[in-house]
């Protein structure tokens, strides 16, 4: 057999849909929060898949530029934009500058994230603040910097991190479940803002990810979220990645205001 043949090219002979819709040569992405956790994984599987990727953080330039870094060695351009999502002027003047010099934003991923647990009756109203602002106010500002872009030129997608502490709440959360389930709230929102110019706007709600936030979760906590989960483990960031991609490539182009688990069944 040839590489010209074999069912996948028979598929296309016969009109079936081709795997190039996950293609995204000549995007260009914004991913918060993406020096590290899922937000590198999202930056780094949009770059796989061809897009160009400015990484955005806080705080960690040497992580954001070390990504960067991994997203050049897959022959893409990287842009490291530094920036807190709480704050206007800075979630404006990286957007600006994101488009500047990488090009026109096709994607924006808003994940940066923060947890501040502790039960409602102990809770600091700080703590509750802080949660909401990064990530419902983060996510509001970073959408609407893109959404400005996008509106006009009838094209794009937001895809904004939600969890299955957003659907489903959790006992020591109750800031973080507000603010992911604000999250989903929001996303159907601007999905009929934006339909109709054509630009889509999802969410994914991960449930328990090994990542530097749930790593610092006791043995025995992990191990009764792996019990609780169907298909019994916890989630990697690949896995919310790949979801990410589907939704930010041509394959979902009829998709928008949707919020897909990526937790195991662990919301079911
Ligand atoms: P991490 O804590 O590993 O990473 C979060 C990133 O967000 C960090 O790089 C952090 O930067 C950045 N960040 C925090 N605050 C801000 C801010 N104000 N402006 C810009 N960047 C900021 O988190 P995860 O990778 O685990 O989570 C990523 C997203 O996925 C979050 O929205 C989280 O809620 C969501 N999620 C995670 C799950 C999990 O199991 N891990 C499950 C469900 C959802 P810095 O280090 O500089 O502060």
């Amino acid at each position: 057999m040839t590489s010209q043949e074999g069912p996948a090219n028979e598929a296309r002979a016969a009109g079936a849909p081709s795997t190039a819709q996950f293609d995204l040569t000549g995007a260009t992405a914004l991913v918060t929060g993406a020096g590290r956790g899922i937000g590198r994984g999202i930056a780094l599987a949009l770059a796989s898949a061809g897009a160009d990727v400015a990484v955005n953080d806080f705080a960690d330039e040497a992580a954001c530029a070390a990504v960067v870094a991994e997203i050049e060695a897959l022959g893409r351009s990287g842009l490291v934009v530094m920036g807190d999502v709480t704050d206007e002027g800075q979630v404006n003047a990286m957007v600006e500058r994101a488009e500047t010099e990488l090009g026109q934003l096709s994607v924006v991923v808003n994940n940066a994230g923060i947890t501040r647990d502790n039960v409602v009756m102990m809770m600091d109203p700080a703590d509750f603040d802080a949660v909401v602002a990064t990530h419902l106010r983060g996510t509001f500002l970073v959408s609407k910097a893109a959404a400005r872009r996008m509106f006009r030129r009838r094209t794009g997608c937001i895809i904004n991190l939600s969890s299955v502490v957003g659907r489903r709440g959790n006992a020591g959360q109750a800031n973080y479940a507000a603010a992911k389930a604000g999250i989903i709230g929001l996303t159907k929102s601007l999905a009929k803002e934006l339909g109709a110019r054509g630009v889509r706007v999802n969410a994914v709600a991960p449930g328990y990810i090994d990542t530097p936030m749930t790593q610092a979760l006791p043995q025995e906590t992990r191990q009764m979220i792996v019990d609780a989960t169907p298909l019994k483990s916890i989630g990697t960031t690949d896995d919310v990645a790949m979801a990410v991609l589907y939704l930010a490539s041509p394959a979902a182009r009829f998709v928008t205001g949707v919020t897909l688990p990526v937790d195991g069944g662990l919301g079911i």
